[in-house]
């Protein structure tokens, strides 16, 4: 149990990565905050918790309004006198278009979502784990988050962006006992993969070391772990969970 009597919130839980991470806090005997903005799909994965013994609860949240995130946190206060983690895992792919193609309104998009909205949250979540004495935060980035891709500017800016973000936190709250991290992960079988056709799936998958493509929970598990107690001297760092992509 690496999160026994902790109180985590994971934004995005309702589907994909978020949802596997949010089940194996669960497993670990933490409280966790489904957070997102799918309702139904969220209360599934509060449903599939409680059916394997754990606790759990469903807040709407949208990673771009800050009283969402207030709101969250003050949830996780009320309902569970505190917040020890938090996990800012919600993020879009956007459209896929040479960068020169990319309008400001389809750059905005992911932006928001993907970067500002990890820095909503972080802001919120730093006050609250302040008033618990420290916690740890563990931010999503993506393999993207250290080399380029083609045809996804607004998702590689981003998501290096959230890189420079978690580097900063570290350095200004360490000494207060908050930790934060960076998990990267290669391609995952989600929806975001789901919609790449077959022969693509394939070839994205050749481009890991492990010839595959990667599970949700093998990212989980790597998220979990930082966020426990047994990372304790882990801050500021970007770790991957990417089949050895990076390798290349
Ligand atoms: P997914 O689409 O399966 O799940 C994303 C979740 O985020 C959904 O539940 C969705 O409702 C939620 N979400 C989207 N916009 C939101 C908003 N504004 N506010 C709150 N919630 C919102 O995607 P996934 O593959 O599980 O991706 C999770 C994270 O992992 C993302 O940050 C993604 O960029 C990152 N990632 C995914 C992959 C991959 O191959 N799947 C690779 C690298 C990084």
């Amino acid at each position: 149990m690496l999160l026994k009597d902790k109180t985590a919130l994971v934004t995005g839980a309702s589907l994909g990565i978020g949802r596997s991470i949010a089940q194996i806090f669960a497993r670990e005997g933490a409280r966790v905050l489904v957070c997102d903005v799918l309702e139904v799909e969220g209360e599934k994965t509060v449903s599939l918790i409680k059916e394997s013994g754990g606790s759990a609860v469903f807040c709407r949240l949208d990673v771009t309004s800050s009283q969402d995130h207030e709101n969250a946190v003050a949830k996780a206060e009320a309902l569970f006198g505190g917040l020890d983690i938090a996990c800012n895992n919600a993020g879009i792919s956007g459209e896929f278009r040479r960068t020169a193609d990319h309008t400001p309104e389809t750059w905005a998009q992911v932006i928001d979502i993907n970067l500002t909205g990890v820095f909503l949250g972080v802001r919120t979540q730093i006050a609250a784990l302040l008033r618990r004495g420290g916690g740890s935060i563990v931010n999503i980035s993506s393999i993207l988050g250290q080399v380029g891709h083609e045809d996804l500017a607004p998702y590689v800016a981003a998501k290096h962006g959230v890189v420079g973000l978690t580097r900063t936190v570290a350095l200004e709250y360490g000494r207060q006992g908050i930790r934060c991290n960076v998990v990267g992960p290669g391609f995952i079988k989600t929806r975001l993969i789901d919609n790449v056709p077959e022969e693509g799936q394939q070839g994205l998958a050749a481009l890991h070391a492990l010839g595959r493509l990667g599970e949700t929970s093998e990212v989980a598990e790597l998220v979990c772990w930082l966020a426990s107690d047994r990372a304790s001297f882990l801050t500021g760092n970007y770790y991957a969970a990417d089949g050895g992509y990076l390798s290349r």
